[in-house]
């Protein structure tokens, strides 16, 4: 099945870029011409260094996609590194994505609320009309709505379908065979981008295995997640070369500050690896500790089971939980102006000492025992 479907779909993943970016050059940068040079007269930097720049390496421009990053990257990821572009955050591949395959007022995206609000605005941004299928909420927890997703995003002609698996901030976990069947619905039409921000958090495989098969399927990773680096801002997206190719030209001249690049490749040597497969470990026994302890407490009225690093707990006083916490020190999630999460909030799972901290805020009481 998946050879000549691979064959059908490969031209339709460019078209499904706006006509007018599609042979787009973008802007043609000093470091991405491939050039020998021993005096660098070319992109009008300084001579010198700044006194602060101990090594002396930041005077110059970074590379746009630092090669030996990207290949770290894409060996970890499990893809080629002409499929990964790494950007300023996966927040950043979001919104290329947008604004290269969605014209305004035409194109539309299709999510399923409530989920990470970046798609949307996104979308707002580009003027793309944003279609919602909202997810379903049943006694074992939170359903995306996969067909209705498809039928919408066929309906309305839409280009962009986002899932997020695990879901934030429903903790959802969608599965490949279900990812895969969407994707093939949608090949030709809509790109299917899986956003899995927090699968290291999970134990499932990752969809980027459906790249080769299905050029309309597109992933995002970051760095900010299991790996501690959020203020470093790496975020990649995995998808067909051609459309890595079309969103290099779309992207910002250097997006990849050469500070970040450097503690980025150091956080994937093999040990940092498996000190964070350690802590991802951690913090699942700890939501699992949570999922279990949060349930005995007094008005709580739901929490519901996470394939992430959080839980999503539904309270019949959210606003009085929401302050005693404050009042502890310990700052959660508001979810409230969410719609059908009026009484929810969003708690990260955090250092045993951390979580405890929870406990103690809410069972004053018991902590003080
Ligand atoms: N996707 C999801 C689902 C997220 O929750 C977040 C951050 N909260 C992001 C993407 C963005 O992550 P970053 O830009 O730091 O890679």
């Amino acid at each position: 099945m998946s050879a000549p479907f691979a064959a059908q779909t490969k031209a339709g993943v460019i078209d499904l870029v706006r006509e007018d970016l599609r042979a787009f050059a973008g802007y043609s940068s000093a470091r991405s011409h491939n050039v020998e040079g021993r005096v660098w007269l070319n992109a009008n930097e300084s001579p010198w260094s700044n006194p602060t720049d101990d090594a002396g390496a930041l005077r110059r421009y970074p590379q746009p996609q630092p090669e030996a990053l990207r290949a770290r990257l894409a060996e970890v990821y499990g893809v080629r590194p002409e499929q990964l572009m790494i950007g300023r955050g996966s927040d950043e591949a979001i919104d290329l994505l947008v604004r290269a395959l969605c014209r305004a007022e035409h194109d539309p995206v299709v999510i399923a609320p409530p989920v990470f609000g970046m798609y949307a605005v996104c979308a707002r941004l580009q003027g793309a009309p944003l279609v919602e299928a909202p997810m379903r909420e049943r006694p074992d927890g939170w359903m995306t709505d996969l067909a209705a997703m498809r039928d919408l995003a066929i309906a309305r002609r839409a280009k962009i379908v986002f899932l997020c698996s695990p879901g934030n901030p429903t903790g959802e976990l969608i599965t490949l065979a279900a990812i895969r069947a969407l994707a093939q619905a949608l090949a030709g039409r809509a790109l299917l981008v899986v956003d899995e921000a927090y699968i290291e958090y999970a134990d499932t495989p990752s969809a980027s295995s459906l790249i080769d098969d299905y050029p309309n399927v597109a992933v995002l990773r970051t760095l900010s997640k299991l790996h501690a680096l959020a203020g470093a801002r790496i975020g990649c997206l995995l998808a067909d070369p051609a459309l890595i190719d079309v969103l290099r030209r779309c992207q910002a001249p250097y997006p990849v500050p050469q500070p970040c690049a450097d503690l980025a490749f150091r956080a994937l040597e093999p040990a940092a690896l498996a000190e964070a497969a350690v802590r991802a470990a951690t913090i699942r026994a700890e939501r699992e500790r949570m999922l279990a302890r949060l349930p005995q407490l007094d008005g709580v009225r739901r929490v519901y089971a996470s394939a992430g690093n959080f839980l999503l707990a539904r309270f019949d006083d959210a606003e009085t939980v929401y302050r005693r916490l404050l009042a502890a020190g310990v700052v959660v999630r508001d979810m409230r102006a969410t719609a059908g999460l009026g009484d929810a909030l969003r708690i990260t799972i955090g250092m045993p000492d951390e979580n405890d901290a929870v406990f103690a805020a809410l069972r004053p009481e018991e902590a003080a025992a």
